[in-house]
């Protein structure tokens, strides 16, 4: 199993990046690899690529990052014209081997390969009933839940097989699914993990993020649309509307964290958008400071938008080792207090008597933002001024972002007057919630009174319930109030 640093648990972590193409004539392997490589973000703990070549498929996953688990070798070995790729961060289901993707499943007629972003809220029913049929699985992952449900599905063809699965599926999916002959791209009704449609020299090339498009010079063309499923074979490209569009609710954690700056999200880009929060945020919590510095690099756009709106100079007051990953070495009880050290180290010279606005993406329990708290401290900072691009994650996600539980998330039991003696700050303020809704370019709650964002993970409004076993309880942040049922 691989280990994490104490640092990698204090923060908000993606499930998945996939990416997939369709391309007689070009390295397909190589290409998917490229893919990968760009959506490394999404996903550290293990990397897949299923191949084929129009008779058979192979399917090469490992535990590691994109780099550490690919050889020029292995990508000779991987013919075909058609790849699909997965990179993988655990949620559902724990970190090994079997839970690495894409999953490879097969029936009488056809195999398939799946690769999934999202998670699945009713995983252990659906898994439960495959099971009294006969089902038998080699992981605990809610994806080969959904292989499964498309193998075992008596329909005729992959489409009807594909539509038939996902009417039984509950939660958040971007899915990529590769059979010997056809490429399939599906986004769950809602639309919240993202999926985009690409083309390179003719070919159809999806990924999650349009990064994954242009790193293989490949022009994005739209985004999947929610409940769509699009089938690219020798034919061409059909789109099929399988699921009606619910509202929809796109993560708005993509715009603030998961996503990568470079890409763009709702025509929007994702750098941009971060600008703007920043913006939003000097707006809303001024405050006298000698320089803004961001905590690297989640924090670098948005810090970089505060400085410009606030006419506060900006400045890099933190360095980062940017080749840290995910480790497979055991760190000792010595390596681990280090923590956020082995990531970030001060530069006493920018800082040095300097009254500080420090602008960051989330926080989550508030240990990595006391520790940077006290690093600015030591090396010298007059005033440390916390300012942070999204409002207090209270809730946990249900939808492929691994937030934390409830009672870990220090939002929901202390208020923000008490997570700024926690950290040690002079001050602390957040951007509200309409401020982030009006930075990434949309309206807090639209005309029909639909919000077009899942802001869940701060305002507990979940856009697909939530089954009652994981009823969630509020807390409440006064002493003696009676707790309150959310649900
Ligand atoms: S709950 Fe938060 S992290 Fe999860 S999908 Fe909604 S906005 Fe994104």
């Amino acid at each position: 199993m691989l280990d994490r640093l104490d640092h990698d648990f204090d923060t908000v972590h993606d499930e998945c990046g996939v990416f997939g193409i369709y391309a007689p004539g070009e390295a397909v392997a190589k290409l998917t690899y490229y893919g990968l490589y760009a959506l490394q973000h999404r996903g550290q703990e293990s990397a897949g690529i299923a191949v084929s070549d129009g008779d058979n498929t192979m399917v090469f996953k490992d535990m590691g990052l994109v780099s550490q688990v690919f050889t020029e070798r292995d990508l000779t070995t991987l013919q075909g014209h058609i790849a699909i790729g997965h990179v993988r961060y655990s949620t559902t289901g724990s970190t090994n081997w079997e839970n690495a993707q894409p999953v490879h499943k097969a029936n009488e007629n056809w195999s398939l390969s799946l690769g999934h972003n999202g998670n699945l809220i009713n995983t252990n029913e659906l898994r439960r009933r495959l099971e009294r049929h006969g089902s038998e699985f080699q992981s605990s992952s809610d994806s080969e839940v959904i292989a499964e449900l498309i193998v075992t599905s008596r329909r005729k063809t992959i489409e009807a097989s594909v539509r038939d699965a996902v009417s039984h599926i509950k939660g958040a999916y971007s899915l990529v699914i590769m059979t010997d002959e056809k490429l399939i791209g599906v986004r769950d009704p809602y639309g919240i993990r993202p999926l985009a449609l690409g083309q390179m020299n003719g070919h159809y090339v999806l990924s999650s993020e349009t990064c994954g498009l242009d790193v293989i010079g490949a022009d994005f063309l739209r985004e999947i649309l929610p409940g769509e499923m699009v089938v690219i074979d020798a034919k061409g490209l059909n789109s099929y509307q399988i699921l009606e569009a619910a509202a929809p609710s796109l993560c708005i954690f993509e715009f603030v964290y998961l996503a990568r700056p470079d890409s763009m999200i709702y025509g929007r880009s994702v750098a941009a958008a971060r600008k703007q929060m920043g913006r939003e945020l000097a707006r809303e919590a001024p405050v006298e400071a000698d320089l803004v510095i961001p905590v690297p690099d989640s924090g670098n756009n948005a810090a970089q938008g505060y400085a410009e709106q606030s006419g506060i100079p900006y400045g890099e007051g933190f360095v980062k080792n940017r080749y840290i990953g995910r480790t497979f070495i055991q760190p000792s009880q010595t390596i681990r207090q280090l923590g956020i050290r082995l990531k970030l180290n001060p530069l006493r010279e920018v800082i040095e008597g300097k009254r500080l606005v420090v602008v960051d993406d989330s926080i989550v329990r508030g240990n990595t933002s006391k520790k940077l708290v006290q690093m600015l401290r030591k090396a010298g900072a007059k005033e440390v001024h916390m300012r942070i691009s999204s409002p207090p994650i209270e809730w946990p996600c249900f939808y492929g972002i691994d937030t934390a539980e409830r009672k870990d998330l220090i939002a929901a039991n202390l208020s923000v007057e008490r997570i700024q003696n926690f950290l040690g700050a002079d001050s602390l303020k957040y951007i509200s919630h309409a401020g982030l809704v009006k930075a990434v370019g949309g309206v807090e709650v639209g005309d029909d009174g639909v919000r077009p964002f899942c802001t869940a993970c701060f305002d507990g409004a979940y856009p697909i319930p939530i089954p009652s076993r994981l009823k969630i309880t509020k807390l409440s942040l006064e002493k003696g109030k009676k707790a309150e049922t959310l649900f």
